[in-house]
């Protein structure tokens, strides 16, 4: 995709604070953090969203997942982390390349959500 802006981080056309690079994956910092640590993790590959995936995608997403916590323990969330994957209107995704939230830091990350 050329115009999407985390294929333009994959393939290093545009700057990020990369923590992690394999062939298939990249972590790195959200440009607007919402607690001390928040990294991205995405596919290299273009997925628009958990809601366009197939079944050859299946192996990215569990190496986005299985990578989650060795990238929490070296950036400073030792004791646990939380991810996230917003989907969709409903989801409230705002950058159409699928992504997971991994957030934490030394401190509790706070309630899931809000009860209304
Ligand atoms: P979402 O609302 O789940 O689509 O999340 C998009 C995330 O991308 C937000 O947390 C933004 O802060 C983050 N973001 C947007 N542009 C950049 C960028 N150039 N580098 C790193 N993170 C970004
Ligand atoms: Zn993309």
């Amino acid at each position: 995709m050329d115009n999407c802006l985390f294929c333009k981080i994959a393939r290093a056309e545009i700057p990020a604070r990369k923590v992690y690079e394999d062939d298939a994956v990249v972590a790195f910092h959200d440009i607007n953090p919402v607690r001390p640590l928040h990294l991205l993790v995405i596919p290299k590959k273009h997925i628009a969203s958990l809601a366009s995936i197939d079944d050859a995608d299946t192996p990215v997403l569990g190496r986005m997942l299985a990578i989650a916590d060795r990238l929490a323990r070296e950036n400073g969330s030792p004791e646990g982390f939380r991810v996230i994957i917003n989907t969709g209107r409903i989801g409230m995704q705002e950058v159409q390349h699928l992504h997971a939230h991994l957030i934490g830091g030394p401190e509790p990350v706070g309630p899931m959500l809000n009860r209304n």
